[in-house]
């Protein structure tokens, strides 16, 4: 009995022991006051929303640049600073367009908006077709006219996040893309009461057009047909035929910057130090924007605030206790312009691209339940690193315990999540990536993602897995391999 109880006080013992051996030595750096600290801060109303190509987005480079530099990161980014500027090309519908429908000015983004650009001079008579439920296109000629209908919802899924914004794409493409195709010149969606009630937030993000980097499919407007919207209540034009429009929209393209944040510590390892573990986050949000709650400040603190100040805790815990391999901190610019910044950095790295073991990519990690979360790339087709999963697991397991919520992943999933971040140019490239979230919110790009409204228990925990799963990649024997089946669905 005595002796059992020996056994079993050993036993404890050395489970304790254990237990504190598969901590990593700086998890103790990672402070929940500091999160919540440095997320107050960054997600400021003095940042104005951190919009890319803006001078707040660059006010807000140069807080992370005093805080890599406060910390003791290594400039990593061009010429000896944390900086990498890059162009993004930015298209918009210039002001001096206009829009005469039936001899009446519709004034731009009040009475009618651009929801695709192109360089035209129209005038032409008008087709109205009716409601877009009504429409037959197979038995149509609509060629070389200017066709107008009604919006209709029936068939499309308003049950997503941006439910406004993309409403407007669907009626797009569903109605307006088979005129287009069988020869239509310019497209006028009359809205329904869904549109208008849109029409606000849809709005901003035509007036502020299209944006991408040299060589992408959006820096140079290539399409040769407008598709404009009207309000609801200009529908009783339209019923009266012989309608004409006259239309000069002038396509404008010009160049805005934006730029990367990078910095590096160097690994304690003679041969793995040439190898990089990537930490990845991104610093834009979105602006000045219509307000709603009378705030129009669009601050951004889940996303990503929250994972910029967790990849700042991390870094701390690193530069005390560095690993053999050496760590890069790469918070993107433009993130929500189109990936622009990973897209960037990915073609153009201040490392040898090959030297990448891996890239631990999040968005959004400081919101909803404590104990669930996700990494997007756990599950094929997304997966495309078994190891690197493994280690994800496995810090999962020894720390926060989250239950993790895979749905995400499926192929099916309408919101597509695993496609709309950083690590995506990164795994196209072959490199293991995935990335942490805490997933969707209904806050999500408003003025109600602010500091206030963070998890920051949850945000703690969420920074502990990403430091457990870079404190395993970097110090790895081996680096993990990517699948050899890797293949994305699109
Ligand atoms: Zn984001």
């Amino acid at each position: 009995m005595k002796n059992f109880f020996l056994a079993f006080l050993v036993l404890i013992f050395s489970l304790s022991a254990f237990a504190q051996k598969s901590n990593p030595p700086g998890l103790d750096l990672i402070k929940e006051a500091e999160l919540k600290k440095d997320l107050y801060a960054f997600a400021d109303a003095h940042f104005k929303g951190r919009s890319a190509g803006t001078l707040d987005e660059l006010k807000a480079s140069m807080w992370l640049v005093e805080k890599y530099r406060s910390i003791g990161l290594l400039p990593a980014g061009d010429d000896g600073t944390y900086l990498q500027f890059f162009t993004m090309w930015r298209n918009r519908i210039a002001d001096n367009s206009s829009i005469r429908i039936q001899n009446t000015d519709f004034k731009l983004w009040k009475d009618v908006t651009v929801a695709q650009m192109a360089n035209v001079n129209i005038n032409a008579p008008i087709v109205y077709l009716g409601n877009a439920l009504n429409i037959d296109t197979n038995n149509l000629d609509v060629k070389n006219k200017v066709v107008a209908f009604e919006a209709a919802s029936m068939g499309i899924n308003l049950n997503v996040s941006l439910p406004t914004w993309r409403y407007s794409r669907s009626v797009l493409s569903k109605y307006a893309m088979p005129l287009i195709k069988r020869g239509a010149i310019a497209i006028i969606i009359i809205a329904d009461e869904i549109a208008d009630k849109a029409w606000e937030d849809a709005n901003e993000n035509f007036k502020r057009g299209t944006y991408d980097i040299e060589g992408g499919p959006n820096a140079t407007v290539n399409t040769k047909v407008p598709v404009l919207w009207v309000h609801k209540n200009a529908k009783n034009i339209f019923a009266n035929g012989h309608l004409n429009m006259e239309a000069n929209l002038i396509v404008e393209k010009y160049p805005y910057p934006s730029v990367n944040i990078v910095g590096k510590i160097d690994g304690t390892d003679a041969k793995l130090k040439a190898e990089y573990l990537l930490y990845s986050g991104h610093q834009d949000a979105h602006g000045i924007r219509n307000a709603i709650n009378n705030d129009s400040t669009y601050y951004g603190a889940d996303d990503n605030g929250s994972v910029d100040v967790a990849m700042l805790a991390n870094a701390r815990a690193f530069m005390k206790h560095p690993a053999k391999r050496s760590i890069l901190f790469v918070i993107q610019g433009a993130e929500e312009r189109g990936l622009l910044g990973s897209r960037y950095y990915s073609s153009h790295p201040t490392v040898p691209i090959t030297s990448i073991v891996a890239v631990l990519n999040g968005d959004m990690i400081g919101r909803n339940n404590t104990d669930s979360a996700a990494v997007l790339g756990m599950q094929v087709p997304h997966r495309n690193s078994t190891d690197l999963i493994k280690m994800v697991t496995d810090a999962n397991n020894e720390g926060p315990k989250f239950k993790l919520d895979t749905t995400y992943d499926k192929v099916t999933h309408v919101e597509g999540w695993y496609f709309r971040s950083d690590h995506v140019p990164y795994a196209r490239l072959g490199i293991p990536s995935i990335m942490y979230t805490s997933l969707l919110h209904e806050d999500y790009h408003t003025p109600l993602d602010n500091a206030e409204n963070i998890n920051y228990p949850k945000l703690k925990k969420m920074a502990d897995w990403m430091y457990r799963t870079g404190y395993k990649v970097a110090n790895a024997a081996i680096r993990p391999a990517t699948d050899k089946n890797f293949k994305l669905e699109r």
